[in-house]
């Protein structure tokens, strides 16, 4: 097993962020050719997920759909403590971890997918735990 946190600089408070080669760098660090690998962010207001790579239109389009799906204000109990629950909820629903299937020391990802931070609550630096097994 091989463990490596990676931190991610968001500079928006919503952002897309493609973390593929950052996570590749760490698999072929490993020197685990075959396996599993892990990503897994340490927070409660950021989110990672697999989607096209190739569109930036598309991360705009995620965020724009993020915000209708769960409104940004809505009377919100934890709004009185820290004002941001729209990103946990969007944190709970989308996820904080994947995994994904390592062959001939590369991520087996389809061509057009790509692992992507979803910031939701920034700017903030992200701790994202690579685990290959
Ligand atoms: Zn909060």
């Amino acid at each position: 097993m091989y463990k490596k946190t990676i931190l991610i600089k968001t500079n928006k408070k919503k952002q897309v962020i493609d973390i593929t080669q950052k996570i590749l760098e760490v698999v072929w660090k490993s020197k685990i050719r075959e396996g599993i690998v892990v990503v897994f962010a340490k927070h409660t207001t950021c989110a990672l997920f697999i989607n096209e790579k190739a569109d930036e239109g598309l991360k705009d389009d995620i965020i724009k759909t993020a915000d209708k799906i769960v409104l940004e204000k809505d009377n919100y109990k934890h709004d009185r403590v820290d004002n941001n629950t729209q990103s946990h909820i969007l944190s709970s629903f989308i996820g904080t971890s994947i995994a994904i299937p390592v062959f001939d020391g590369k991520l087996d990802l389809g061509t057009w997918q790509g692992i992507m931070l979803f910031e939701l609550d920034g700017p903030r630096e992200r701790e994202v735990v690579v685990s290959v097994f």
